[in-house]
């Protein structure tokens, strides 16, 4: 089963960091252990990440995080549905999977609701 959670653009910039190690701190596969992937630019993923946890997420905004990181998207959502892009949407997530989520804008949920709620038969 799957909770239902609205996220906002807060929200993602308060996740920022832990989801940037998620993604780029990663096990090797031959030794197990676990390094830091990628590089941007002349910067390492681990230096982007040590800059992501020392920004005061509090006030920063979605800006701020992507002069941290070079380019834009990292804290904002992009609707399969609608195909547009938007700062707060909901999240269906399994606690149990993280990758088994689904995420739809809230104008399309709104659309659905509408739909749902009828007149049909
Ligand atoms: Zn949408």
């Amino acid at each position: 089963m799957k909770e239902i959670e609205l996220i906002t653009e807060r929200d993602q910039i308060m996740s920022v960091a832990a989801r940037w190690k998620k993604h780029f701190y990663t096990r090797h596969h031959g030794s197990g252990t676990y390094l830091w992937g990628h590089v941007f630019g002349n910067k390492s993923s681990e230096e982007i990440y040590n800059r992501l946890v020392a920004l005061d997420k509090t006030t920063a905004t979605a800006e701020d995080v992507d002069a941290i990181i070079g380019t834009t998207g990292e804290v904002s959502f992009f609707c399969h549905i609608c195909e547009t892009v938007k700062t707060t949407y909901i999240q269906f997530a399994d606690s149990e999977d993280d990758h088994d989520s689904i995420e739809i804008c809230c104008d399309c949920i709104q659309k659905a609701a509408k739909i749902a709620k009828g007149p049909h038969d």
